[in-house]
């Protein structure tokens, strides 16, 4: 990749202006790192660049291809970021910054749960980092990704340190973004270098494997195609191979063999509207056997990264398991591209100064936990001490969806309260949660919430946040709005035990004229 190559591939993307700073950054880029060689000896410019051309390809806006030209000017080279803040503007120089300190938390992150609290320090780097934006991680996974696809030129022991991180922290973050393909092509390269025996033994299993039951679903191919032309459902038909990594880790789980695997082909069904997803169901249905207990509504209830498809196995009468999803075009593109297909549809919807506005207040509801990190963030930055199992469940944890009773998605860790839900909902509703109804029927505020729960909030004026409360909310979000309230309620209680001192008084003096205040 070159300076030439880059520019032709953004000119279709962006603004005559936004390609102008984007040449600018690039020479600016080529000056600083001239001289420097990558470890396969080329020069190191081609390393921001290939980083760039990445993030034009998902689509990102121009503030952060250019900060992908520039991410490590200011780690390697004598660049500044005031330097940038007075040449790009304050939104480049901040990514650059947050991309230079996501870098230097990298370092001590290799294994997570186990040097948890000697990384404390550059976790918290990390959470500012992701928490003041996402687009800063997103800059963190095309380097991570350029990095990985030239690792052959490291020596082995940076190979399997490289690799091992990847799989514990890159694919993580991109499967919690939902940027499935990145995910996946982190993981199988990373996989490639960890494992490399592994990697090419399940590589020859399932490629043997394949080569039988491709032929066989070619047939069943073209019963469904024909079958779905009858019904005018216009579609689009492909086979997804399954990841090796995602192999590996399905046989590693249970006493499986590659045999036991179901889905290793499976077909992909993407139509034009949610409705005809539920038809393309319902003609996979009576044409095959489905198998009951592998039918997964993902559309209703989305993953908690926010993935949405149908998936259905069943048995063709020549006795083949095959799986399906059905999805959408739009569901099928963020399943895809995850946060940067939700970046690139804003960008269409809003003005340009979407760009330059805070992303929390556009996020996606499934993208909540974003905002939560930020409000983590927030903290850090202002000295609280944040509990580290916060910190990891947070970012790592598994989370579930509940509903709204008018069908709002919230996303909440797994093991949320229903205070939890009413405090994410809006402060006031769980200052004045008096019940809850879960499903419809009354609901304990001790129990947790499940996933697909739909949660109606029970309130009433008079009622207030008790202290008692504090032991019922399990996130940060929810404690901190809840601590503030009750030392309101505290304050309030003071002021009019004073006010009521001051009213005594007054009375004794003269003759009593104000309203008691209330107890
Ligand atoms: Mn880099």
């Amino acid at each position: 990749m070159n300076k030439a190559e880059l520019l032709k591939h953004a000119v279709p993307f962006y603004e005559e202006d936004e390609l102008l700073e984007l040449e600018h950054a690039i020479d600016l880029a080529s000056k600083a790192h001239k001289g420097q060689k990558r470890k396969s000896g080329e020069p190191y410019i081609i390393h921001p660049l290939a980083v760039a051309s990445t993030l034009i390809e998902w689509g990102m806006d121009i503030d952060t291809v250019l900060a992908g030209v520039l991410h490590d000017t200011v780690e390697d080279t004598e660049v500044t970021l005031d330097e940038l803040e007075n040449t790009f503007g304050k939104d480049v120089s901040f990514l650059v910054d947050g991309v230079t300190k996501v870098s230097q938390a990298r370092a001590g992150m290799q294994d997570l749960a186990e040097y948890l609290p000697q990384t404390k320090d550059n976790l918290s780097k990390l959470l500012i980092a992701i928490g003041q934006d996402v687009r800063v991680i997103i800059i963190k996974l095309a380097d991570r990704l350029h990095n990985l696809q030239t690792l052959q030129h490291m020596p082995r022991e940076k190979q399997t340190k490289i690799a091992r991180e990847s799989l514990e922290v890159f694919g993580p973050m991109a499967d919690r973004l939902g940027m499935g393909r990145v995910r996946m092509q982190i993981e199988e390269l990373a996989f490639s270098y960890l494992d490399p025996t592994e990697f090419k033994k399940l590589q020859n299993q399932l490629r043997k494997r394949l080569g039988r039951s491709t032929r066989k679903l070619g047939a069943v191919r073209d019963e469904v195609e024909k079958a779905l032309k009858a019904q005018h459902i216009p579609h689009e038909i492909n086979g997804r191979v399954k990841s090796i990594y995602s192999l590996y880790r399905k046989l590693k789980k249970g006493d499986r063999t590659i045999d036991d695997i179901y889905d290793l082909m499976a077909l992909r069904v993407i139509v034009e509207t949610k409705e005809d997803c539920y038809r393309v169901l319902g003609i996979l249905h009576t044409l095959y056997q489905p198998m009951i207990a592998r039918i997964k509504d993902y559309i209703a209830v989305p993953k908690p990264n926010g993935y949405q498809s149908l998936h259905t196995t069943v048995i063709t009468p020549a006795k083949q398991i095959v799986e399906f999803q059905i999805r959408t075009y739009e569901m099928h593109e963020f399943a895809e591209r995850g946060l940067a297909a939700s970046f690139h549809y804003h960008e269409q919807k809003a003005s340009k100064d979407y760009t330059r506005s805070k992303k929390s207040a556009v996020l996606p509801t499934h993208m909540q936990w974003i905002t939560q990190l930020q409000e983590i963030a927030t903290k850090l930055r202002s000295g609280e001490e944040i509990p580290e199992s916060q910190l990891s469940i947070d970012i790592f944890g598994d989370r579930i969806f509940v509903y709204s009773p008018k069908g709002d998605i919230y996303n909440l860790p797994e093991g949320a309260y229903p205070l939890d839900f009413a405090y994410l909902v809006h402060s006031d509703i769980g200052k004045h949660a008096y019940g809850f109804r879960v499903n419809g029927a009354i609901h304990p505020f001790d129990k947790p919430l499940q996933n697909g729960d739909v949660v109606e909030v029970i309130t009433r004026k008079t009622s207030l946040p008790r202290s008692t409360w504090l032991e019922l909310v399990s996130t940060t979000h929810a404690r901190a709005k809840l601590r503030a309230q009750l030392r309101k309620v505290g304050a309030i209680e003071s002021i009019s035990h004073a006010a009521a001192i001051v009213r005594e008084k007054t009375r004794r003096k003269r003759a009593p004229s104000e309203e008691t205040p209330k107890a």
